[in-house]
C-alpha cells in the first residue's frame, strides 16, 4: 500500500468538495485563522511520517490536549481518577452544565470541559508547579522541546470564558474542585491554548498507538493497560455528542478540538492528525471528518 498516494489523493478529493461549516467564533482569538487551511499527518509506528497541505502550519490543539492533560494524570494517580469523572459518553455539548446536577458534581467524561477542568484540579493537587510539569510532559511526548501554550490565545478564550467558569463554580460547590479556582482555570486555558501542527501533532500521539511508549526516548509515558483505557475513552467520549457518528464512518479512537484539528490513532499503526477550521454543527471539523472517512475506507484501516 503505497500510504503517500493515498493521502495525496483522498486529499485533492475532499478539498476539491465542499468545505461548510464555520470557523469557532466564541474564542476571538480563533476566529481570525483562514477558514481553508488544511493539512495532514500520518506518523507510523516505525516513524515514518506522510504529509499533505498545511501539514506544518501551527494551530491551536484546543481540545485535544484534554488527552494529554488526562494520559498524565491517569499515570500519576491511577484508578482513583474515576472517583472525580466518570468514562461515560455525555450525548450532550462539550461545555455542558446538564449533567452536572444530576451526577452531583461528577462530569460524565474527562473529555468534555467539566471533566477536563477536574483533571486540571487534580494535576494542580498532585504538582507543585503543575503548569511545568504538564507542558514537560507534552513535549516529552512530541519528542519537541519547543512546543508551547500560546498565552494570546489562553487569554482571549478567558476574557470570553463565561461558561468554563461557571462550569468550575458549580463543579466547586458539589466539593469536586480541590485547589484555588483561578489557579485551576488558568491550567485549563492554557491547557487548551496549545499550539502544533499536524506533523508534531500525530507524532505527540504516537505513544496511544504504541502502548504507551514514546517511540524515540523509549519511555514508557503510560503504561499499556491504562493506556487501552485511554483509547477506549476517546474512541466513546472524543467527539463531543457526535462520538457514535465518528465511530461509524471513521472507526478509530481520537479526539476533536473546536480549533478544527482531529486526531486518531490506530493501535500498533499509526497516529493521524488532520487539521481544517470549519466545524460542522457538533463542533467537529467537516474536512476532518470527510478525509479521516475516506481514508480509513481505503487504506482499510479501522479498529473494527
Ligand atoms: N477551550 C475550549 C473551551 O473550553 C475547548 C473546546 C473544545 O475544543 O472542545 O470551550
Amino acid at each position: 500500500m503505497d500510504c503517500q498516494k493515498i493521502i495525496d489523493r483522498v486529499y485533492a478529493e475532499v478539498k476539491a468538495g465542499e468545505n461548510l461549516g464555520q470557523v469557532a467564533a466564541y474564542i476571538p482569538e480563533l476566529s481570525k485563522i483562514d477558514p481553508d487551511r488544511f493539512g495532514i499527518c500520518l506518523t507510523s509506528i516505525d516513524g515514518r511520517q506522510y504529509r499533505a497541505g498545511d501539514a506544518e502550519e501551527p494551530f491551536s490543539i484546543q481540545s485535544i490536549a484534554k488527552v494529554l492533560s488526562l494520559s498524565l494524570a491517569f499515570a500519576c494517580i491511577g484508578e482513583p481518577i474515576w472517583k472525580r469523572v466518570d468514562v461515560e459518553p455525555s450525548g450532550t455539548a462539550f461545555n455542558s452544565l446538564l449533567q452536572l446536577e444530576s451526577e452531583n458534581g461528577i462530569p460524565r467524561n474527562p473529555l468534555i470541559n467539566a471533566g477536563a477542568i477536574v483533571v486540571c484540579d487534580i494535576l494542580c493537587g498532585y504538582f507543585r508547579e503543575p503548569k511545568k510539569e504538564l507542558i514537560n510532559f507534552i513535549r516529552r511526548a512530541a519528542n519537541q522541546p519547543d512546543i508551547d501554550y500560546a498565552a494570546d490565545i489562553a487569554a482571549s478564550e478567558k476574557s470570553t470564558g463565561y461558561r468554563n467558569f461557571a462550569l468550575i463554580n458549580y463543579l466547586k460547590s458539589f466539593g469536586n474542585i480541590h485547589n484555588d479556582i483561578d489557579q485551576v482555570i488558568d491550567l485549563y486555558f492554557n491547557l487548551c491554548s496549545i499550539k502544533m501542527n499536524c506533523v508534531e501533532l500525530s507524532h505527540t500521539f504516537l505513544f496511544l498507538a504504541n502502548n504507551g511508549v514514546q517511540l524515540e526516548s523509549g519511555e514508557t509515558l503510560l503504561d499499556s493497560s491504562r493506556t487501552k483505557r485511554i483509547n477506549a475513552i476517546m474512541q466513546t467520549c472524543g467527539f463531543y455528542d457526535e462520538a457514535g457518528e465518528f465511530a461509524y464512518r471513521v472507526g478509530l479512537p481520537g479526539k476533536s478540538g473546536v480549533g478544527g484539528g482531529i486526531t486518531a490513532i490506530l493501535p500498533n499503526e499509526y497516529a493521524i492528525a488532520v487539521w481544517s477550521p470549519r466545524l460542522n454543527k457538533k463542533g467537529n471539523s467537516y474536512r476532518g471528518m470527510k478525509f479521516l472517512e475516506r481514508f480509513t475506507t481505503e487504506t482499510e484501516s479501522s479498529i473494527f
